[in-house]
């Protein structure tokens, strides 16, 4: 059985809009579900810090790349918000692949530091397979180690891919079931559209799935039958009205940077899937910003408490 999370819905991660005389549409509030879930990790950080383990995560952030800064930002700020100890290590662009490989190997011997991960992609000199394998699988809070990954595809996983993760909590916590339920995932990366893929397909979550990629035929028919359609495609904008089934539920996983001659940086944030076009049809969506990536952070903070159960052999909290 997969490990689950917590069932109930919260009130918090929800707004529900009238939106037709059938379709009552409610606004998946990732960055509500979020905060709240924030607490329950500061209590557990703490209780851990009480007992002489304050948690510990480091993120190696290689080069300048501006979207890159932003998600390392927030996930060293969040670390540090629910009590645990961040390392933020930037190293330049030009960083040869042994030094960083010294980087992970001293992190993975560090006694202080429970999760350790490295923001991808890497520059195109360095080998990001290599030093995902190279990640102590005990210390693999993004769990792409390939022994996590094996573990996750038996149904046994120790971590959870933190966007799949975020994903299943905020349905969960939403009082959205997906049991039974065909669900019809648009993307098969090794980062979310597979794992993702595989957990609902699992016994526990029980899903209906069909994976669509960039050689699927039929593709909007297929998303049409979808009662919970997710789009992880890094397309924007790409998921449109006619390829949603009225009442379904819609998840978008895509950030993107459009360009906005009109916005003060001159691009504007948006998801996969044209949200206004679309969400009148749904009974319930995620939006962008403020959907699916605030709950990546928090699974990847829940990761790093995993990760200091596995290190230290305690029991789940
Ligand atoms: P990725 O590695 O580029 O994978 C994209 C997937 O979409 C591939 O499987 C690709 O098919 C498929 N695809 C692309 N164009 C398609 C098309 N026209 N029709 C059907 N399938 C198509 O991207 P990713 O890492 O999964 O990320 C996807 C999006 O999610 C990006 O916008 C990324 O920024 C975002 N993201 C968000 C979070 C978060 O926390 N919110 C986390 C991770 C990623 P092929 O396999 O055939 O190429």
């Amino acid at each position: 059985m997969p490990h689950r999370p917590a069932a109930g819905p919260r009130g918090a991660a929800r707004r529900t809009l009238r939106t037709g005389p059938d379709i009552a549409m409610k606004i998946l509030s990732g960055t509500a579900l979020a905060a709240s879930f924030e607490d329950d990790l500061k209590r557990e950080a703490a209780a851990l810090t009480g007992q002489g383990i304050r948690p510990g995560l480091a993120v190696i952030q290689v080069g300048e790349e501006p979207a890159t800064q932003v998600y390392v930002r927030s996930k060293v700020k969040t670390a540090e918000r629910v009590g645990m100890h961040s390392v933020d290590h930037k190293l330049p662009a030009t960083v040869t692949q042994a030094d960083l490989e010294a980087v992970v190997d001293r992190l993975n011997r560090a006694p202080h530091i429970n999760g350790v991960l490295c923001q991808m992609p890497l520059p195109p000199h360095l080998d990001g397979g290599r030093i995902t394998r190279l990640i102590d699988p005990l210390k693999d809070v993004d769990c792409f180690h390939p022994y996590n990954v094996g573990l996750l595809a038996l149904g046994e996983p120790r971590f959870l891919p933190c966007t799949p993760a975020g994903i299943l909590e905020l349905l969960t916590r939403s009082g959205i079931a997906v049991r039974g339920k065909h669900t019809v995932v648009l993307g098969r990366s090794n980062i979310v559209g597979r794992p993702l893929s595989i957990l609902l397909s699992q016994k526990g979550w029980d899903a209906t799935v069909t994976v669509c990629h960039s050689r699927s035929e039929g593709l909007v028919e297929l998303a049409r039958q979808a009662d919970i359609l997710v789009a992880a495609l890094g397309k924007p904008e790409f998921v449109r009205a006619e390829m949603v089934k009225p009442g379904a539920v819609v998840i978008d996983v895509g950030v993107n940077r459009v360009a906005d001659p009109t916005a003060r940086r001159g691009y504007r944030l948006c998801g996969d899937v044209h949200f206004a076009g679309v969400a009148p049809r749904t009974s319930a969506i995620t939006p962008v910003p403020g959907g699916v990536g605030p709950m990546t952070i928090a699974m990847l903070l829940r990761n790093t408490l995993v990760g200091v159960r596995l290190q230290h052999g305690l029991a789940e909290g």
